[in-house]
């Protein structure tokens, strides 16, 4: 079976952005993995950090549930996503336990450090996937496996110095969309502190308006997921794009983002 995997910073940021092409791929028949690097211990004012991460944890695994996805623990706690030797070595781990040949993961441009960290532990763990010499946590055998990354839209389609990410292919998330937004509802602590922190009216809202964005920026659909496809170099042998072949119609390449590249 072809396995993907979404792995994002926080807990709800894989249903901001990249619920729907999950779902997609689970429609075509793909097994679909879901890991939050960090447990969101840092996202409430109200509760205590051991309260907040055992209710988000359950949260985490409810939006699982409800994306039909395997949930993976997460590694590290909310502003402790560093690039840095121990938490590599347990990514690591997870990508050879799954053996995913898609990851979904964040934008290398974003608002904030823990989501490019996240970028930047993903494509290194990627990249050792095939290499014996490095050590995992646990030890696992390196596997030998083509594996293409994707990455998502930073939050507000913006870099953190606020301009705009131009995507390279538009999922069409329409058809997934409630599901998605259900995915999202699951992360109850998520509406208060949102509301509080970042002047969001609802983030059910703010989810629905976004993937409206992408979807008028792909000029074809009504929601959609925006990606930038990462270089194939050390990943893959041959460049393929498995999401467009997965999903076909409703992957759509940006031809304008292509013709930049050069
Ligand atoms: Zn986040």
């Amino acid at each position: 079976m072809k396995v993907a995997i979404a792995i994002g910073a926080h807990p709800d940021d894989i249903e901001f952005g990249m619920a729907g092409t999950l779902l997609m791929l689970r429609r075509a028949g793909w097994e679909i993995h879901y890991l939050n690097v960090a447990n969101g211990s840092c996202g409430s004012r109200q509760h205590s950090a051991a309260k907040l991460v055992a209710m988000r944890r359950r949260e985490a695994r409810a939006a699982a549930r409800v994306l039909g996805g395997h949930w993976h623990p997460s590694l590290v706690t909310d502003l402790e996503i560093l690039y840095e030797l121990k938490t590599l070595r347990r990514l690591a781990a997870v990508l050879r336990a799954v053996k995913p040949t898609i990851i979904l993961t964040q934008s290398p441009e974003d608002y904030m450090e823990d989501h490019t960290n996240t970028c930047r532990l993903v494509v290194t763990a990627a990249f050792s996937l095939g290499m014996a010499n490095f050590r995992t946590v646990p030890v696992r055998p390196a596997i030998d496996v083509e594996v293409t990354l994707y990455h998502a839209l930073p939050h507000g389609l913006r870099d953190g110095l606020r301009r705009r990410i131009v995507p390279g292919a538009f999922v069409n998330t329409t058809p997934v969309h409630a599901t998605k937004l259900a995915a999202l509802a699951e992360h109850k602590s998520q509406q208060d502190w949102l509301d509080v922190s970042q002047g969001m009216n609802s983030y059910l809202k703010t989810m629905d308006a976004m993937s409206r964005e992408v979807g008028r920026l792909s000029r074809r659909f009504t929601h959609a997921e925006g990606w930038r496809r990462h270089s194939h170099l050390g990943f893959s042998a041959s460049g393929t794009d498995p999401l467009r072949s997965a999903l076909g119609k409703d992957c759509l390449v940006n031809r304008r983002y292509e013709a930049s590249l050069g």
